[in-house]
């Protein structure tokens, strides 16, 4: 496991100060199915007031949680106090028995559940279904995202229950929502995973996605996101489900960056249905929007440029931003002696546009001749 001996020093820690310590969940999982492994959680009987006393560099992640996240050259744990009397108690209330194994310092595997059984038989169980899905709803949803990144079946009983409760799902916090779909829609069997959550009927009620049969259709058609951004991740599902802008992003509370980033893409995206680059749409995508809608283009399966070609259209631009120009709006005051007014900001505008498109070289006295032509200055 990668940082292991990280982990390993951070449990000894926590035993040489008389607590108990385990890394479980995820890391355990993705560690017997020689997965990469995501992130180290750590349970420990220490309660986090003591965790942060024992740890020099550590942050208060969530106190509802009991999580402490500790830094250990370099590497960040999450440290959580049991939840319960025992570890035991703590593993066999996850959501499932593949998330339940721990193991300890000396890389022995606490498997109270048949964790390991399932993860060979490659089976999504969870011990006393009805309660755990009940008890949080988005375990079910979790269920569909380990389909999606493990391509494992899920178990009858399991499957019967969501069945059952699949309308608890309108009740989960939509950023829990929105971190699940995003490993969801990243997996490799994505395709199994929106069919069967299809089948469960789970996608009309997740809220602040809006799922429609047509738009989980393309977006099942879609090649791989695995590697992708988080933007490129989020302009594709909008471009699948039909949506105009960015807007639906808002309802899934994610951050006007996030938001401002898709609603460029998505412009871009358009313009670039209709016909290949002008260099001065180009410009005005500016290179890694360029990249991005490309690589979107890819996705979709429509012809894409490549990387290196885009590059050099980029660099092949007379110039790159607004700075490289020229002429100033100073320039013109001064050679034109006109008052201050909207029409600077015009003219402007025309020689960025002159400029980019190869119309007039990037010089002050071809600039003020062209605008004088066309009546800019
Ligand atoms: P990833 O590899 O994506 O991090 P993960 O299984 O580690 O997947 P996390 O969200 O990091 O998922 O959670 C860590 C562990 O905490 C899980 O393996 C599971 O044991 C437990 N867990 C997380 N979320 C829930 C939940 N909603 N209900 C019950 N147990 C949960
Ligand atoms: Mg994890």
């Amino acid at each position: 496991m990668q940082h292991w001996q990280e982990a390993q020093a951070v449990i000894q820690t926590l035993k040489t100060n008389g607590y108990e310590a385990y890394v479980v969940g995820g890391a355990v999982r993705d560690l017997l199915l020689q997965r990469p492994v995501a992130d180290i959680d750590i349970v420990t009987t220490a309660k986090p007031n003591d965790v942060s006393q024992i740890f020099s560099s550590v942050h208060q992640l969530n106190t509802e949680h009991q999580t402490i996240l500790v830094k250990v050259k370099g590497i960040l744990f999450e440290v959580t106090t049991i939840k319960g009397s025992s570890l035991e108690e703590d593993l066999k209330a996850r959501d499932l028995t593949i998330n339940s194994l721990a193991l300890n310092e000396k890389e022995e595997l606490v498997d109270l559940v048949n964790g390991k059984q399932d993860l060979s038989l490659k089976l999504l169980r969870s011990v006393e279904p009805e309660r755990r899905m009940t008890e949080d709803p988005l375990r079910m949803l979790r269920v569909f995202r380990f389909v999606s990144e493990l391509g494992f079946v899920i178990d009858e009983q399991l499957l019967n229950t969501i069945n059952k409760h699949r309308g608890a799902v309108k009740e989960i916090a939509i950023e829990r929502v929105v971190k699940e779909w995003l490993k969801l829609i990243k997996g490799s069997y994505r395709n199994d995973s929106l069919t069967l959550m299809q089948k469960a009927k789970l996608h009309h009620s997740l809220p602040g996605l809006r799922l429609t049969s047509i738009g989980i259709q393309k977006l099942s058609m879609l090649r791989s996101l695995a590697g992708q951004s988080e933007i490129v991740c989020w302009t594709a599902y909008c471009i699948c489900m039909g949506h105009e802008d960015e807007k639906p992003l808002k309802r899934l509370a994610l951050s006007n960056q996030i938001q401002r980033a898709v609603k460029l893409r998505m412009k871009f995206y358009k313009l670039r249905l209709e016909k290949s680059w002008t260099p001065f749409e180009l410009y005005n995508a500016t290179l890694n929007v360029a990249l991005d809608v490309e690589n979107l283009r890819f996705l979709f399966n429509l012809t894409s440029i490549s990387k290196d070609n885009v590059s050099s259209m980029w660099t092949s631009l007379p110039i790159q931003s607004r700075t490289e120009l020229a002429i100033t709006g100073s320039d013109l005051l001064r050679i034109t002696r006109k008052e201050q007014g909207p029409w600077i900001r015009d003219a402007l505008n025309q020689a960025e546009r002159l400029v980019v498109t190869g119309e007039c070289p990037n010089s002050i006295e071809d600039l003020i001749k062209a605008l004088r032509r066309c009546e800019q200055c």
